[in-house]
């Protein structure tokens, strides 16, 4: 089995056609190592842009890449079809740093191509995600490229940061560190259509109090002074990304606004319970400091 770590450098611009943003890919680089995870080739390829011809600041501040050499490149298509090949017909995983770098080539594909998978994928591992999980960090704190490289004490003078190989190589290496083959098998993926709905699922919060997702006991709570039931006279409404209500505490007294974000992901529901007291109208205004915050578990 072979490993393919790429890197992708991409212009974005607002076009009609779509009504929205498109991340248009300039420049591909990958890394393939053997199974001994030794590198034994590398890819890179420019791509002319055929959807917005000017690259934006950002773009031209971060890469380096400029106007001219994009006007040797080829088209999408084209490039992408030799990346085929290079990967050849070994059994191959793909990795990227972050699934970022697939979102934005499933956008090119559908763009370019009208596919919605990535035709030379069957199997990927998003190796952010495994670095993170490797050194028990937890999911929502992302780290760079750049910062786990350095974690691991490796040197990336000799290439080209934000230049797709330079950081394809920087994620060979960083592959090279962490692998460990009893975990890495497991947080293997196939790519199948479950990976492809999982990966392009987006995660909503509910904010509709009628919503079959709130559930009774979510919507329980107990005194952070006294532990005695609050009762909710008001209804609960949206408010930001959760829905809330005003309550009072059965036993003391104490007033209360309650409030439930419930964020739906692909196969799991998140709660986040909240609890803030409500102070009296005299000291709100010179008393934020003091606003206790009550978190309770389910
Ligand atoms: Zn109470």
């Amino acid at each position: 089995m072979n490993f393919v770590t790429v890197d992708l450098e991409w212009n974005g611009s607002y076009v009609k056609k779509v009504h929205g943003y498109f991340n248009e890919i300039i420049e591909i680089g990958a890394v393939k190592l053997d199974e001994n995870l030794r590198e034994i080739d590398r890819f890179q390829a420019i791509i002319r842009p055929a959807v917005s011809k000017k690259l934006t600041a950002l773009v031209t501040d971060l890469t380096n890449i400029t106007d001219e050499d994009l006007s040797d490149g080829g088209t999408f298509t084209g490039a992408m079809a030799a990346f085929r090949k290079w990967i050849g017909k070994k059994e191959t995983v793909i990795l990227t740093w972050s699934t970022t770098d697939l979102l934005v080539f499933l956008e090119n594909y559908r763009y370019f191509c009208k596919t919605d998978e990535i035709p030379f994928m069957t199997a990927y591992v998003d190796l952010q995600a495994y670095y993170q999980r490797q050194r028990e960090l937890p999911a929502s704190q992302q780290v760079g490229l750049s910062r786990a490289c350095e974690e691991l004490g490796i040197n990336g003078e000799d290439v080209a940061h934000h230049r797709a190989l330079g950081d394809a190589i920087l994620t060979g290496r960083i592959l090279q560190k962490v692998y460990e083959a009893d975990t890495f098998i497991k947080t293997l993926c196939k790519a199948d259509d479950d990976f492809y709905r999982r990966i392009t699922f987006k995660n909503t919060f509910v904010t509709d109090p009628e919503s079959p997702l709130v559930k009774k006991e979510y919507l329980r709570f107990c005194c952070s002074e006294c532990g005695k039931r609050i009762q909710f006279k008001k209804k609960w409404r949206p408010r930001h990304r959760a829905i809330a209500a005003e309550g009072i505490c059965t036993g003391c007294e104490k007033k209360f606004t309650a409030q439930v974000q419930i964020k739906q992901k692909y196969d799991s529901v998140d709660v986040k319970r909240k609890l803030l007291p409500i102070k009296e109208v005299e000291d709100t205004e010179n008393n934020q400091e003091g606003k206790k915050e009550h978190v309770q578990e389910i």
